[in-house]
Parts: C-alpha cells; structure tokens; sequence
C-alpha cells in the first residue's frame, strides 16, 4: 500500500535571496532545512521487515510493559503488610507463579508463595524476596528484617503506558525500536518509501572502475564513494553512470535520473568553466542556484531542479565531494526521506595539531583520535583520496580566524556522526 506522493519541491526552492554573494555553511543549512519537505509518499510494513525505516506517524502503545505488575527476580511474594517486626517466618501456599503461568488464586494475609523472575504478581502480594535471603523448611520461608515495600517487582506500565507515544515521526528504526515496539504490542508501521538519489558522473577524463584507463584519464572514485554512503544512509541508490562533458548527454542522463529517482547527486562540472555542464544545464533550465559556500573544501556546491527533482551538484574533487554530501547533501536528503533535519553529534577533544586558518569561512581537516587526541591528515590536498581513507572522522574549525595549538580543543565528527 503506498500513498499520495507528497507535493514536489518548488522550482525555485534554491533560490537565494538578493545580494547573498557568499554563504556562511549556518546560513546555507538553514536555507535548505527551511525549503525541503519529505519528496517520498507512505507504506505500511510489518514490524520486522521496519529495521532503518523512516516512522511516518509516531508509534502508539497498544499495550502498556510490562502488562502487568511482575517479578524481578526468582524469590518468594507476599504482602508487605502482613509483616511484623524483626526476623519473619512466612507459611508458603501451594503452586507457583512462573512466567507465563501464573498463579491463579489470591494469596491470603501471612502467607508466602514461591514466585520466579517475569511471572505475574498474584492478587495478595505487593513484595518479593530474593530466593538467596531466604532459608527453606517444612513448608515455610524465615528471612531477616528489612526489606522494602514493593521489593523485587517491576510495575505495570513502569516502562511505557499503553496509550503512550513510544516513538516520534521520522524516527529511523533502529533494532532496540523493534524490541520496544514489539513489547508495548505494535504489529506494522506506517513508514516513508526508501528515498530514491540517482548518482552521476561527469568529466570525460574518467574511466570506468575494470575499464583499461588512457592515458590522460582517472578513474571515477566518487560515484562508487557515493553510491556507498547512500547505502549508509539507508537509501536507494541509482547507479546512472558517467557524462561526457557534453550538454545533449548531460540533459539525457539527467532526464533518465529525473524519471527513476526523488533526487539527484552529480559530482563534477559544478562550477562556472567552459566544461561546467551540469552548472550551465541548470542555469538554462532557470532552476538553478549556485550557492558560493564558505566552506573548505567543498565550493562550488550548486543545487538546482531539474524535471521537478532537486539536483545537489557536489564538487568534483573527491574530498570536496564527500564533505559537501556529509554536511549539505546528507541532511538534506533526511528531510526529503521525512526523517528530519539530523545534526550531526560532534566532541570537544585536545588536539594534537599546529594549524591557523584565516577568518571567513568553514574549514573541514580529515582528522582521526589515537590516544584520546585529535590528529589531522598531513595534507589539506582536496585530491588527497588516500587521506579520507585515513581518516574516521573531520575536524571542523568555525568560521572565525584560528590559531590551533596542540593541546587546543577542536571539534571532531566520527564518521558515525554522520551516518557512515
Ligand atoms: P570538476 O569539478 O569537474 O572541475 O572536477 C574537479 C576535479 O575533480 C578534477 O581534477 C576532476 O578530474 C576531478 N574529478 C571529477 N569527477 C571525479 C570523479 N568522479 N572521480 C575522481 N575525480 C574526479
Ligand atoms: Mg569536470
């Protein structure tokens, strides 16, 4: 069962207001986490079958958990009440409480029953003792003084109250959502459909990975290096191959992508030359705006629509190609998916490095932790493909002017952070 299709993004959603020459990275964030909306309609799944599905409605509880007042532990239950002082010698009564075989009568004042861990608490009694704190004889319990009303039991709906919402729209399942689901007696969700990102290629210096390389062209790294991330992030990756640097094939390419997918990833051609193709393709289809990012490394990152589907054009270089799908492309693609905007979580760690940076815009080391202490790739290279294999992880240093010592706190993003 799938839905209605949302309404599509609107043509000039990238726009950028007059007079913006240079965005700082918050403001860009901002643009697109003001602009997007869920682009993928609603099914409805079995609860196994939801691992890393996106909740397009929140979970209720059907039921509360535990369902009902239980045992914590293996022991013996009674009424807290019936005690009197100093040690006790509690009379047992006949039958057990086990899991899911419960003891059907009520236990009367003064008397124990023997009760094991997860079996329902009989009417009668309120209080557990540990089976270890107890000696046993001839029919009866004896136990020292002190225990706590209430002892050893677990209450109805201590977890979760049935009725209660157990889980928010855009939540992304993880396998604890299923035990919880699961427990508080949910069957199927109600779940967005997989976000669909084709990922293009372009430049014709780029050989196929198998392919025999001539002389004057690289392999294309970045189509697999995406394709691979949109599998993190749990979404449908199209695989549409490379473009010459050619408009009319370009168009093709992208008219193919437009029809198959709710967004689409080019790397390369993205800036203001005579081979930008992807950048002056956009810009004839008037739906085009390249955003000028302070950001290191990363410009251009151009985002357009094309065919009614919004277009991120990531830069060509690898490294600039991964940052801008990590900091732009990938939370964008969350509120398209209807997961919502995801910040990523960083950590404040001394840092093992030297570097000074002038004032103006963003910068993003790969960097990694060895010894609780952050270290940086030894080249800021943005074709240095081997120090993003390097590296677990960025550094991201705001955009004011810096001057980093070691010993300094910077702030580190595992790749994790990020989804990878
Ligand atoms: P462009 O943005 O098209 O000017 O490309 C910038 C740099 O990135 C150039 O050195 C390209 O050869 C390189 N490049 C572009 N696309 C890829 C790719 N898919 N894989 C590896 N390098 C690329
Ligand atoms: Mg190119």
């Amino acid at each position: 069962m799938s839905s209605l299709k949302p309404p599509p993004l609107r043509d000039d959603c990238f726009a950028l207001p007059a007079g913006v020459e240079w965005a700082p990275v918050d403001q860009a964030l901002a643009f697109l986490r003001e602009r997007l909306t869920p682009q993928v309609g609603v099914e409805v799944v079995d609860l196994k079958d939801s691992l890393g599905r996106i909740l397009a409605e929140p979970v209720i509880a059907t039921r509360s958990n535990p369902p009902e007042a239980n045992s914590a532990v293996d022991g013996y239950g009674f009424a807290y009440e019936c005690l009197g002082e100093g040690d006790q010698t509690l009379p047992l009564v006949a039958g057990r409480s086990a899991a899911g075989v419960p003891f059907y009568d009520v236990v009367p004042k003064g008397y124990a029953v023997r009760i094991l861990t997860g079996a329902a608490v009989p009417e009668g009694v309120n209080t557990v003792i540990l089976q270890e704190d107890v000696t046993l004889g001839e029919g009866r319990i004896a136990f020292r003084a002190g225990i706590r009303r209430g002892a050893n039991t677990r209450r109805a709906g201590e977890d979760v109250m049935a009725g209660v919402k157990a889980l928010e729209t855009g939540r992304k399942l993880t396998p604890a959502d299923l035990a919880l689901m699961a427990a508080v007696g949910v069957r199927e969700v109600s779940v967005r459909l997989l976000l669909r990102v084709a990922i293009l290629s372009t430049g014709d210096e780029l050989a196929e990975v198998g392919e025999l390389a001539k002389p004057g062209q690289i392999y294309d790294a970045n189509r697999p290096m995406l394709l691979a991330m949109l599998d993190k992030f749990g979404h449908v990756g199209i695989d549409m191959g490379r473009a010459p640097d050619d408009r009319g094939a370009l168009a093709e390419l992208l008219d193919k992508a437009a029809a198959q997918a709710d967004v689409i990833i080019t790397s390369g051609g993205a800036s203001a030359g005579d081979e930008d193709h992807v950048s002056a393709l956009l810009q004839d289809a008037g739906a085009m705006a390249l955003w000028r990012i302070a950001i290191k490394p990363g410009r251009p990152l151009l985002l357009g629509m094309w065919r009614e589907k919004p277009v991120f054009g990531l830069p060509g270089n690898p490294v600039a190609a991964l940052v801008c799908a990590l900091i732009f492309a990938r939370p964008a693609m969350g509120l398209l998916a209807g997961e919502g905007w995801a910040e990523p979580q960083g950590y404040d760690l001394e840092a093992a490095f030297e570097k000074r940076k002038k004032p103006g815009r963003r910068e993003f080391l790969r960097a990694r932790v060895r010894d609780g202490k952050v270290e940086v790739f030894a080249s800021e290279g943005s074709g240095r493909i081997s120090g993003l294999s390097w590296a677990e992880g960025l550094v991201e240093l705001d955009d004011s002017e810096q001057n980093i010592r070691p010993g300094d706190r910077v702030r580190f993003y595992p790749w994790g952070s990020y989804g990878l």
